[in-house]
């Protein structure tokens, strides 16, 4: 028998750096959808299992990642579900660990970084600091 070479454990929790690296490599909806979660509307093809009395339904998020689910045809209970990240290359940050409560932050950050909506409010703040501190 073959001896099995280990690979490097995953660490439990990625980096802080890690999560930064990964930000630099994801699209905008890519990081947007990292923080607020996919969005899945109408499939876009629809398959039908007899044999399990089910239709399969395919549906897409703006950042490509696909859902694939089960829905029984006369319970209208949901089924097996399955998620396809192959779609939307880098999404999933492989070896690194899981992304904690401080790595979901750094998405939360990125995503205010260079919107104008966000630097225009803090430019706001900033000048009326200024102007109160002048005041007295
Ligand atoms: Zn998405």
């Amino acid at each position: 028998m073959p001896r099995r070479i280990k690979s490097a454990p995953t660490p439990d929790t990625a980096s802080i750096e890690d999560v930064w690296e990964l930000v630099g490599e994801l699209t905008p909806q890519q990081r947007h959808c990292r923080e607020k979660g996919h969005r899945f509307d109408i499939p876009y093809d629809v398959d039908v299992d007899l044999f399990s009395n089910e239709w399969i339904e395919y549906t897409k998020c703006a950042c490509h990642v696909l859902k694939i689910q089960r829905v029984h045809r006369d319970s209208g209970r949901l089924g097996k579900k399955r998620t396809d990240y192959s779609e939307s290359p880098g999404y999933v940050m492989k070896g690194k660990g899981r992304i904690d409560k401080d790595g979901r932050g750094v998405f939360r950050i990125a995503n205010r970084e260079g919107n104008p909506m966000y630097r225009k409010a803090l430019a706001k703040a900033q000048r009326n600091q200024k102007r109160t501190r002048k005041a007295s």
